[in-house]
């Protein structure tokens, strides 16, 4: 059996599209919304990252903002700079891209980033909100998780879902969004007692790691859905030979690059699986997909009567009404 491919760039698409009605609406409003992005220093592949949501932006005709001060920065010319954009009318999400130098108290500028402008959904009072099952700006990578279980129709209500990985910014936000969304959820962590035995109780397994194939098919309950988060490069021959070696066509292209995308999942999960995200295209494209989401969401939230007059209600951006900002709709904080 080989397992149903989700594709990620298919259901980012779809995303895109419902967004750019959304945005459209704002715009005959008058409203078009910003997202600023803070990269501090230039780490090579921060800079990758922060470009592919400035493009994202651009792409969905919303407004980018790039902000870019040196690395030997101090935590406080940098709280300055977030206060700035905290107290500007045409900024409506706020991205400070991780990691921060070391001299930089990372935890205080995540924590003076507006939450209304939150659109990592790092805030503790996101966070917070999270928990508690309110309405609030998600973490954008299990967002989008949700948004491939949901597009897919893969159920997750009464479903056993193993989510590996308890970060702040995947592992945790994933396992209280499908605790939220009525899934029995168990987090494993590299302290989890026979890991095997415990992913493979799942119907719904979420790898979150950083560990190149690290989830084999014997982890895999035959059937089960497998969402691979995990995007690790892998450059040694031996590694790439050993975890591709059914996939001629990802060894080539590994001996012409010289390095090849890994999931967290081994590829061979996929004859195992029920269904599979693919590494890359599966989880990658939403995460963007989820920011933009959520820019246009502050934006709707922030400017209240403005972007009402739209006709679309607050709460109804491209997939915040189907659960990927809000806690999903059948549950708990939903109904009350
Ligand atoms: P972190 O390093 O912050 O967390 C990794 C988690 O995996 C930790 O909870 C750790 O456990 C757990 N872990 C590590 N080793 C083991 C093990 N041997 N057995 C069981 N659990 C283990 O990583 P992130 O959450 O930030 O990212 C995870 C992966 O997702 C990475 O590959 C990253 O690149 C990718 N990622 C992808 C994104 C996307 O857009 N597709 C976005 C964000 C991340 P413990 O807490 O005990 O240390």
């Amino acid at each position: 059996m080989s397992a149903r491919i989700l594709n990620g760039n298919a259901i980012r698409d779809q995303i895109y599209a419902e967004l750019e009605h959304q945005i459209s609406s704002l715009g005959a409003a008058g409203i078009r919304p910003g997202l600023a992005a803070v990269l501090v220093g230039d780490n090579p592949a921060s800079k990758l990252y922060v470009n592919s949501k400035i493009a994202a932006c651009r792409k969905l005709g919303l407004e980018s903002f790039f902000i870019t001060p040196p690395a030997a920065i101090s935590t406080e010319e940098l709280l300055r700079i977030i206060k700035e954009l905290n107290e500007r009318g045409d900024v409506d999400g706020i991205l400070v891209q991780m990691p921060l130098p070391p001299q930089i108290d990372s935890k205080k500028i995540l924590e003076a980033v507006d939450p209304s402008k939150d659109v990592d959904g790092f805030h503790p009072v996101n966070v917070g909100k999270l928990v508690a099952g309110r309405p609030s700006l998600v973490a954008c990578t299990p967002a989008g998780v949700m948004e491939i279980l949901r597009r897919s129709e893969i159920p997750v209500e009464g479903a056993n879902a193993v989510v590996v990985g308890r970060s702040d910014i995947v592992g945790k936000p994933m396992a209280l969004l499908l605790l939220h969304a009525n899934a029995t959820v168990t987090i494993c962590h590299s302290k989890t007692r026979d890991l095997p035995a415990t992913v493979r109780r799942a119907d719904i397994v979420v790898a979150a790691i950083g560990r190149p194939a690290m989830v084999t098919p014997d982890f895999i309950q035959p059937g089960a859905a497998v969402i691979d988060v995990g995007q690790n490069v892998v450059t040694s021959a031996a590694a790439a030979e050993n975890i591709f070696r059914n996939f001629p066509e990802k060894l080539e292209s590994f001996r012409a690059k010289g390095s090849v995308l890994v999931g967290d999942c081994h590829p061979d999960v996929v004859q195992t699986a029920g269904a599979f995200t693919p590494v890359p295209g599966g989880v990658g494209p939403l995460t963007i997909a989820m920011l933009m989401s959520n820019t246009v969401r502050a934006a709707r939230l922030r400017r209240g009567a403005a972007a009402t007059a739209t006709g679309v209600p607050v709460h109804e951006t491209a997939s915040a009404s189907r659960g990927a900002h809000a806690v999903p709709s059948g549950t708990q904080a939903a109904k009350s």
